[in-house]
């Protein structure tokens, strides 16, 4: 019975089955739902088979905005392009444009102007905020754009992404060019051409990174060379500098067969304003290299961040730590309360100096007001092998400063020497001439007396071709006295 139940199942589902395909409601259903089926499938195909036509037949690049050929490409995406064709050169112009502004306030463009580039300096020179120079730079919006180079047209898509760098807060971003893969050797020659473009815009400037997060980002446009010839120091100091640099420069083989990490330090220290911002800068430009700025009195700044950002330093770069003191102000403080704040620390600057944050090539130049904080572990070859102090002005400084800026007027060198002389008068050079002018004892009061080159220059700049002006003036470079 069981059996026979059993054969006689399939018999009347098959017979269900066929009546079922007899309703013609039932068959129509089906017939509809198989097409859409094979729509279904067909569409996917199709879209597999786009992909892999696009993959075949197309090249894409992506670039990142962390990389530095962004900025090159969106300059190279702005500039204009011989106009080919009527479809062409409206298929290939860009509609959808943004404006990136950069501005420098008169104290930058000043220091800019003047090489200052620290936080820290106090020279005088005018300054002061207000609005500077503004320059505006048209580049690709966010969108999809199609460029025509040579006989290629490349699709350009600038995209914003809704995660952001970790390191900046600043969106993420990407540029994708995307070309025929018969055209896929015109993205060398584009970004050849981007490179030159940015190293043409580039020629005859300094830029000055600074950073900003846990990133290098440059500090304002990069700004015009500073002839070296315009920083005065005293005799023979630039040149000694200049000597050991250049000399550096040309051994690198020597440090690679001694197995030597090739880096080399200098310390730079003396009072605010005599001038050494404005060598360090003068000298990166000398060398056609850039400067990287950290200042380590910074807030915010600290060991591992320092660390971090050395192994990050833009290629062919001057590293330049600022207020070299603050590590060790910072180590006095921790020792009184066991907290400095978020600051460097001696053993941060150690190691960004020539521990395992080093880096294999490097060169430094530290920065101080205050070399009687510094402690004597920092002079060791390797860490800071030449310390030079860029003191007050010399009468030597104060005599190449009026022949830079009144040479051509002053044909005789008289108003030069009279200058000089009022100066003696003053006791600006430490008041020996006065002294020795005066016999035993002298005039207490001057004993001692300096100025600085910055305050000669601001004197000079107050008194352009005019200089008697400047020699009248010169009482003004007395240093005044703290007066609560
Ligand atoms: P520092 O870094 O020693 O504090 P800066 O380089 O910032 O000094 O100089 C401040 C200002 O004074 C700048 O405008 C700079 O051009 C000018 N200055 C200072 N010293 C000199 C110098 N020795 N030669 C030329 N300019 C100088």
């Amino acid at each position: 019975m069981t059996s026979t139940a059993a054969q006689s199942a399939p018999a009347s589902s098959l017979l269900n089955i066929n009546a079922l395909f007899d309703n013609p409601l039932f068959a129509g259903g089906i017939g509809l739902a198989s097409i859409g089926a094979v729509a279904a499938f067909g569409r996917k195909g199709l879209i597999m088979a786009a992909g892999a036509a696009r993959r075949r037949l197309l090249v894409n690049v992506e670039i990142s905005k962390q990389d530095p050929a962004y900025p090159w490409i969106l300059a190279w995406l702005s500039q204009p392009r011989p106009q080919t064709g009527f479809l062409a050169s409206r298929i290939t112009r860009i509609h959808n444009l943004s404006v990136s502004t950069t501005t420098t306030t008169a104290a930058m463009a000043n220091s800019a102007r003047s090489g200052s580039i620290g936080t820290s300096s106090s020279g005088g020179g005018g300054g002061g905020g207000g609005p500077g120079q503004t320059h505006f730079f048209l580049q690709p919006g966010y969108g999809r754009h199609v460029v025509k180079h040579k006989n290629a047209y490349i699709a350009v898509n600038r995209e914003k992404h809704n995660t952001a760098n970790m390191n900046t807060g600043e969106p993420h971003e990407v540029v994708q060019l995307t070309t025929l893969w018969a055209h896929r050797h015109i993205f060398e020659d584009v970004f050849a051409e981007a490179h030159r473009l940015a190293a043409k815009a580039h020629e005859g400037k300094t830029i000055v990174y600074a950073a900003r997060g846990m990133e290098w980002s440059p500090l304002g446009d990069p700004r015009k060379k500073r002839p070296l010839a315009s920083v005065v120091l005293d005799e023979g100091v630039k040149e000694g500098i200049v000597a050991d640099i250049t000399d550096f420069l040309g051994r690198q083989q020597w440090y690679v067969d001694r197995g030597i990490p090739y880096r080399r330090g200098y310390l730079l220290y003396g009072p605010p304003g005599s001038g050494k911002s404005s060598f360090i800068q003068a000298l990166a430009g000398e060398l056609d290299f850039s400067v990287a700025m950290v200042n380590l009195s910074e807030m915010g700044m600290t060991d591992d961040k320092l660390a971090y950002l050395l192994t990050k330093l833009p290629k062919r770069s001057i590293l330049l730590l600022e207020d070299a003191d603050a590590a060790f102000v910072n180590r006095r403080q921790r020792d009184v309360d066991g907290y400095s704040g978020a600051t460097v620390t001696f053993s941060g600057l150690l190691n960004a100096l020539d521990g395992l944050a080093a880096g294999e090539e490097r060169i430094a130049f530290l920065t101080t007001n205050h070399v009687d904080r510094l402690d004597p572990a920092l002079i060791r070859p390797g860490r800071v092998d030449m310390m030079v102090r860029i003191g007050e002005a010399t009468r030597y400084q104060a005599g190449a400063m009026w022949d830079r800026f009144y040479g051509d007027m002053d044909e005789d060198g008289s108003a030069r020497e009279r200058f000089l002389r009022r100066l003696d008068e003053l006791g600006l050079f430490g008041g020996e001439a006065e002294k020795e002018g005066e016999g035993e004892g002298g005039d207490e009061a001057i004993k001692g007396r300096h100025t600085s080159t910055a305050a000669i220059q601001g004197l000079f700049l107050f008194n352009k071709n005019d200089m008697e002006g400047a020699i009248e003036m010169a009482e003004a470079l007395v240093p005044r006295k703290y007066e609560p």
